[in-house]
């Protein structure tokens, strides 16, 4: 069922429909087969470019479709309902464009920002590394300052799109640059990479549980020459840039969440409103229609959460706390209804006659990826506190 959306403007509403037919026509029919043969889908991130739904969130002047990210997002889970790896890859990329949108230099906002978000390119993130998952400060992929910029060593983990992205905002130690030489946390620097650079290949993929349509891979980086003008932000400040960029990116994990969920939800009503049991179709057993009910209000609660902080995002307020509530509530919510989707089918949910088994492998992840979910009350707790203090109790 095509859920029923406040949305601010006539635009938005002509947005969402388009996705939707897009997402029906062009994602739907592909989705299985594509997850069963782990294919990741390059040809269906070239559609949406074409489309516009590649920049959704970024400016007008450099190429992008200035939607509110409450919007953006709406598009997302209108993706995900249909195929959450190509959501996913959607908002990965969106993370991917966000360090040079905000804080790139004038220059490589006008060179590269209209072709990194005008849809022919599509983007990754490297900053987790093997032994730095949750605390990425702990990253050991170095850039040594070279005669005419840097020279990068090191692996970065788990990377969505590796080996398949055409751009790469990756987080490296640069421990020669006295801003940087203090380590830790201020120690790091983020940069723009591209997979024609010398020494910079992509592993085997990663053989994963689900989402087996988006590669995972790590990167590798031997003695890369990295130019000057590659560097993103000042010297030291990579961590705050990935750390903001992850409040965005958060969202957009969120709007997948709940496509996956929506679609499981829907999944498993139309299954009960046909399967009978007793003599009657199961929905009409109040113990499975209870188990229905709660499905929807994960669902719709969920859907809430990602949105009161996207308006904050777009009202310029700060929605870091709210963010993080929104990706804990929204992919707890993925793995809770996904679950009780293949509870609702019984037996043929257990089988892969039916998506409802694929969507509980594939919510799993929205739990780790993108901060924990054990780390994002972590980040809630802090914000609690620091509010507390300041308010001086
Ligand atoms: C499919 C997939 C795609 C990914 N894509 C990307 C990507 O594109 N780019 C990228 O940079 N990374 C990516 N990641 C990496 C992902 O962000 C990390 O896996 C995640 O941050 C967790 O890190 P970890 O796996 O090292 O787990 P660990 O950090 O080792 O954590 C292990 C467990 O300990 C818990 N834990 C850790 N510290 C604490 C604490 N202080 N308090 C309480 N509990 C704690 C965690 O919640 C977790 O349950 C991806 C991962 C996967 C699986």
């Amino acid at each position: 069922m095509p859920v029923d959306r406040e949305l601010p403007t006539r635009e938005a509403e002509d947005l969402i429909a388009l996705t939707r037919e897009i997402a029906d026509a062009e994602l739907a029919p592909k989705a299985a087969q594509y997850e069963r043969e782990e294919r990741f889908p390059r040809e269906v991130f070239r559609l949406l470019g074409d489309a516009g739904l590649l920049g959704l969130p970024f400016a007008e002047d450099i190429g992008g479709g200035a939607q509110p990210y409450e919007v953006y997002l709406q598009v997302v889970e209108e993706l995900s309902a249909r195929w959450a790896s190509v959501a996913l890859g959607l908002s990965v990329h969106t993370l991917a464009c966000f360090p040079i949108d905000r804080f790139g230099t004038a220059e490589q906002r006008r060179d590269l920002l209209p072709k990194l978000v005008g849809g022919r390119l599509l983007g990754a993130y490297c900053l987790s590394e093997a032994h730095a998952g949750s605390d990425p400060a702990a990253m050991r992929a170095t850039a040594k300052r070279g005669d005419d910029g840097w020279l990068a060593s090191g692996e970065k983990a788990w990377v969505t799109h590796g080996g398949q992205a055409d751009f790469y905002s990756t987080f490296l130690r640069t421990p020669d640059d006295t801003a940087t030489a203090g380590g830790g946390r201020h120690g790091i620097s983020c940069f723009h990479l591209t997979p024609d650079m010398s020494g910079f290949s992509a592993a085997k993929p990663e053989e994963k549980m689900g989402l087996t349509g988006s590669t995972t891979a790590a990167m590798r980086l031997e003695d890369v020459p990295i130019p000057r003008d590659r560097l993103v932000g000042a010297p030291g400040q990579g961590l705050s840039i990935a750390l903001a960029a992850l409040d965005s990116g958060r969202l957009g994990v969120s709007a997948v969440a709940v496509g996956l969920a929506q679609s499981a939800l829907d999944l498993a009503v139309s299954y009960a409103t046909e399967r009978e049991t007793f003599g009657r179709p199961i929905v009409e057993h109040q113990g499975l229609a209870f188990l229905l009910a709660d499905m929807a209000a994960a669902v719709e609660s969920a859907r809430a959460t990602y949105l009161v902080a996207a308006r904050r995002k777009d009202a310029g307020k700060p929605f870091s706390r709210q963010a993080s509530i929104a990706k804990l509530v929204c992919t707890d919510a993925a793995m809770k209804v996904t679950t009780d989707a293949v509870q609702v089918l019984g037996g043929a949910g257990y089988t892969r006659d039916h998506p409802a088994e694929r969507y509980m492998r594939e919510a799993k992840v929205m739990q780790i990826f993108e901060g924990t979910n054990q780390i994002q009350r972590l980040v809630i707790g802090k914000s609690l506190a620091g509010e507390a203090a300041r308010a001086g109790r």
